[in-house]
């Protein structure tokens, strides 16, 4: 089978869907490997180091539409809603798509994607089980997205991180809190101690703890029922807005106490929950800054602008958004590399078995339907009652 690589044509995306050393890699597997002109430049990768490897290099995108059986695509269709939408005359029936589609928020998008007849992966619905860890592509950017963050937060803030005992007096360390204690939460937390800062961390799981310590932060307790908050797989669930209040009411203090506060709390397919307030930022000094990692899913802090920064009474809000787009090098290894697993467990053998697992629950699109229950309840439509779907 033919794995097509386009440039990716979101704004600001600099990622590509898999880099050169994953085209042997693929090779090896049986697969062939064609690649949009360009596309993996923005992530540091011209086109020779692909044609080395074994790619075939083409300057036409239809034509890497044309002939590629898969297409490995960072952003596909709903997770780039407007300039996705130029690719929906090139798709074609019994074409594999494979990447982010951004199902939940952008449902409508499958509904455009399933009359091409296209078969549609969205590496979102991917299920947390032990065996799809290496094609987990959440996690990965979710990492990336981590460190950048600490990065971002140590470039703005007026003060260093790191605690300095010099000639010219003692420098204190910066305060940052990491609220939300997933991946990216979990890599914000040891980016920052690795610059020297003194990190705290609060999640609503109680099994975030543990994380939490193992890399260096004191967790945050609250005293707020957390039965039933774990959803499986890692994921919170969605809880009250009188649970949000009470949280909100008891982080007041907390953030107020430093002087970094990065937010990553999500609950899969909603928006994030408002959980700093512009009443918890003005308790901030002046100075301090919020990075919001859920900017994207309508942001953790209230006053957040999703790609902007905001100043208010001094303090910087910074509305994070595609981060893994701003260490693209990096961020196309490791998606490169889920795509690879991907394709090899799901095309490797005779071709695709919905009936196993990975496959069935991260199939969104298939033979003119959109599949995925979740995104069908979003959309108003009833089940599928087909075997091996929905
Ligand atoms: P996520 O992006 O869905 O959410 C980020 C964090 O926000 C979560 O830890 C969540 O508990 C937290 N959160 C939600 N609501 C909150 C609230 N009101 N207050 C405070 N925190 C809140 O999560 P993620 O980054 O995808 O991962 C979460 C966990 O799943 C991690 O422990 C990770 O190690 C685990 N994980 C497991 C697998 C696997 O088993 N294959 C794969 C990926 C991640």
């Amino acid at each position: 089978m033919l794995v097509g690589v386009v440039r990716e044509t979101f704004p600001g995306e600099r990622r590509v869907a898999l880099t050169p050393a994953a085209v042997p890699e693929l090779r090896r597997s049986g697969f062939g490997v064609v690649v949009e002109a360009g596309a993996g430049l923005g992530a540091g990768f011209p086109d020779d180091l692909y044609a080395e490897k074994g790619a075939e290099v083409v300057s036409d995108r239809r034509e890497v539409f044309a002939r590629a059986d898969i297409i490995a695509q960072v952003r596909g269709y709903g997770a780039n809603p407007e300039a996705g939408r130029a690719d929906l005359p090139y798709l074609r029936p019994g074409q594999y798509l494979v990447g982010f589609f951004d199902p939940f928020a952008n449902p409508e998008a499958a509904l455009e994607l399933a009359p091409t007849g296209v078969t549609v992966f969205a590496l979102e619905l991917l299920p947390r089980i032990t065996r799809a860890q290496p094609m987990d592509a959440l996690s990965s950017q979710a990492t990336v997205a981590g460190y950048k963050a600490a990065i971002l937060a140590a470039e703005a803030l007026p003060k260093m991180f790191p605690m300095l005992i010099t000639a010219a007096g003692t420098i204190t360390p910066a305060r940052v809190f990491v609220i939300g204690v997933g991946v990216a939460g979990l890599q914000a937390i040891a980016t920052a101690r690795r610059l020297g800062a003194v990190v705290s961390a609060y999640d609503v799981r109680p099994a975030a703890k543990e994380e939490a310590q193992s890399v260096g932060a004191r967790f945050i307790e609250l005293p707020l029922e957390t039965a039933g908050v774990e959803a499986g797989g890692g994921y919170a669930r969605p809880m009250d807005e009188d649970f949000y209040r009470r949280q909100r009411e008891l982080l007041t203090a907390v953030v107020a106490e430093h002087d970094v506060v990065i937010t990553a709390a999500m609950v899969l397919g909603r928006r994030a929950p408002v959980l700093v307030t512009a009443q918890m930022v003005a308790g901030m000094r002046p100075g301090s800054v919020v990075v919001d990692l859920a900017a994207e899913r309508g942001g953790n802090c209230e006053l957040t602008r999703p790609g902007e920064t905001v100043e208010v009474n001094g303090v910087k809000i910074i509305g994070a958004s595609n981060l893994p787009a701003t260490v693209p090098y990096d961020a196309s290894q490791m998606y490169g590399r889920n795509i690879v697993s991907f394709v090899r467990y799901v095309f490797g053998r005779a071709g695709p078995d919905f009936g196993e697992e990975i496959t069935r629950e991260t199939l969104l699109v298939r033979e003119g339907e959109v599949i995925n229950r979740r995104v069908r309840e979003l959309l108003g439509l009833p089940p599928l009652v087909r075997e091996g779907v929905g």
